[in-house]
């Protein structure tokens, strides 16, 4: 590895959000995974976590561009899932259209922060919805229902990473100096 490349990934590394998180819950779709985990990288989140259900499993070769930067973690029901980012202090917040839904831009996102993204047709579970702290909604002025799943990621990250960077929360380096050294040395980038 270049001295340039490892400095770069060495910058990427300190500004990684570790409590800052997504989960998607059967969302199946390989190009919206990849769109997901793509935007995932972009604002700074170091690992997400799936629920895929046996009918959902992707295949192992399926290509996400950005999977090599993000971290993956997949639990077996969203029960697990979620109990698990409770466990570590994480706001839950569902992405769900419902009348008790709050605006997403309302959230104050420099909290830790997980937030549920559902499955592209029906949305996230009842049983997710029950779990999660707080509904959130982008709000839909037109016609169509609902945004595609990673539209919505989108939107609802980069406003995460306008907050967390209005207070300078990507100026301190959340991973510890082992977590960057095994990223760095066991992941074998090129
Ligand atoms: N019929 C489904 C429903 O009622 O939830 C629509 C699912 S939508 C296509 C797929 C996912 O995108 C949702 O579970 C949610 O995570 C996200 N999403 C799409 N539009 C949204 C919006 N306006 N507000 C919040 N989340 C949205």
């Amino acid at each position: 590895m270049s001295p340039e490349r490892y400095q770069r990934i060495r910058t990427m590394l300190a500004k990684r959000q570790t409590d800052l998180t997504v989960c998607l819950e059967n969302v199946h779709k390989p190009h919206n995974v990849s769109a997901v985990v793509r935007t995932c990288d972009a604002v700074g989140i170091h690992r997400v976590h799936t629920v895929w259900e046996q009918k959902y499993k992707l295949p192992g070769g399926t290509a996400m561009g950005s999977q090599q930067w993000v971290r993956q973690s997949n639990h077996d029901t969203i029960g697990d899932a979620l109990s698990h980012l409770k466990s570590k202090g994480m706001q839950v917040l569902v992405t769900h259209l419902s009348d008790t839904a709050v605006d997403f831009r309302s959230i104050d996102y420099t909290k830790p922060t997980a937030i549920l993204f559902g499955q592209e047709k029906y949305g996230a579970t009842d049983e997710a919805i029950a779990m999660a702290d707080q509904d959130i909604v982008i709000p839909m002025l037109g016609m169509v229902q609902s945004l595609n799943v990673s539209v919505a990621a989108a939107l609802v990250l980069y406003e995460a990473q306008r907050q967390r960077d209005i207070v300078g929360m990507y100026d301190q380096q959340q991973l510890s100096e082992q977590a960057c050294q095994e990223f760095l040395f066991e992941g074998g980038y090129p």
